[in-house]
């Protein structure tokens, strides 16, 4: 009997280009269902007050609601916002619109698939669990790297794990892909962001899952990487460069998926609050056992761009936080599968997991 493949959905729509973001109202005008049918954006508050909020086309009884990304999204987060809209309109949103990070995404992705099914974002957190489409929503990122624009899932912190809603009514239905809308991104960050995109890469490329779909996309955002942060190109050429590497990159994870740096990173996000981005490359500098070449090229990144990373970040933990952190570490099955085979659990025991956790 033949194997049966995966039928994903994909985003239908995208625009690219400096200066997309001003077609966004021109976008946004025939999917208004009627003047009581508002669009909600979910905005950055790094961009409460900057110019960028100026050019949001909101009209008639749109709605401009202002988000940290301080901290990674939560169900309950997901959950406030869908009873706020409930509340505040007799109708259901024409759309939402998420503009900002992965955080951003994420929310706006949920927030869209919580408007028109029942109960609380945890109750879908898993694989296939979502029953009715979401209502139309866009993305727009402003900052490259983790991919959100493109993927199935949506990653959320629950009240057990953090785990993504994966389904086919998650994936955005427009995106805008703007990389002016990057230029203010800070150093620190710039890093963080794009090595989850090269962590991905890495893990795609490198694991069993992997078919010429996944590497297709995930040879040419490796690629765009290492122009970007190897070489020394113009600005501009390197926006441009790193979004459509985290749209490659994310890409190639639809087809694959991630491995041991996610399925650790997630491990420290549950426990410690710690990042994705920073969580990944904490773990990812010390997997060289599973990623020689990757963590090689890596560790070159980090010394062109001088960056510090954090130590001690577990020097503190108890044995019962470090429990904790392995099992949700171990939970992610399908990223072990993908990285190591389906015979992983031979191979990764639990300390073989704090051994690294402990260096970080
Ligand atoms: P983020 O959204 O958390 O933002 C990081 C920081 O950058 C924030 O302080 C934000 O205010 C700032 N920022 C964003 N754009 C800016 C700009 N143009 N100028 C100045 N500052 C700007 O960061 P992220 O790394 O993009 O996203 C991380 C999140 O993405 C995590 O919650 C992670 O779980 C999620 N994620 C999702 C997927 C997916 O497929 N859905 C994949 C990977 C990661
Ligand atoms: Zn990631």
């Amino acid at each position: 009997k033949r194997k049966k493949h995966r039928n994903f959905p994909m985003v239908p729509r995208v625009v690219f280009g400096t200066g997309s973001f001003d077609q966004l109202g021109e976008i946004l005008m025939p999917k208004r269902i009627n003047s009581e049918a508002p669009v909600i954006f979910l905005v950055d508050d790094v961009f409460e007050g900057a110019p960028l909020s100026t050019r949001i086309p909101a009209i008639f009884n749109d709605q401009i609601i202002f988000i940290s990304s301080e901290e990674e999204p939560k169900t309950e987060q997901v959950d406030a916002l869908v009873q706020k809209i409930k509340l505040d309109f007799d109708a259901l949103p024409s759309g939402i619109v998420g503009i900002g990070g992965g955080t951003l995404l994420d929310l706006a992705k949920a927030v869209a698939i919580m408007l028109t099914n029942k109960g609380s974002a945890s109750d879908y957190q898993g694989w296939d669990l979502v029953q009715k489409p979401a209502i139309y929503h866009v993305g727009i990122p402003t900052i490259s790297g983790t991919g959100a624009e493109v993927s199935r899932t949506t990653v959320l912190l629950g009240p057990e794990r953090k785990l993504g809603i994966n389904s086919d009514f998650t994936p955005f239905d427009q995106v805008v892909l703007d990389p002016d809308l990057t230029q203010g991104v800070p150093k620190e960050q710039w890093f963080y962001t794009g090595m989850d995109c090269f962590i991905h890469c890495i893990e795609s490329l490198n694991g069993t899952f992997l078919n010429a779909f996944s590497e297709s996309y995930g040879e040419k955002a490796l690629d765009l990487c290492k122009q970007v942060y190897l070489s020394d190109i113009e600005e501009s050429d390197s926006r441009d460069k790193l979004m459509m590497a985290s749209w490659h990159g994310g890409m190639s994870i639809a087809y694959s998926q991630v491995g041991v740096a996610h399925a650790m990173s997630y491990g420290l996000s549950y426990v410690l609050g710690v990042r994705h981005g920073i969580g990944n490359c904490l773990v990812f500098q010390y997997l060289e056992e599973f990623y020689p070449d990757g963590v090689a090229v890596f560790k070159e990144i980090i010394q062109k761009h001088q960056i510090v990373l954090p130590k001690g970040i577990c020097s503190q933990l108890t044995d019962a936080q470090f429990e904790v952190m392995i099992k949700v570490a171990l939970s992610l099955e399908p990223l072990w599968e993908n990285a190591i085979g389906t015979d992983w659990k031979t191979a990764i025991t639990a300390e073989k997991l704090k051994n690294i956790y402990q260096k970080i």
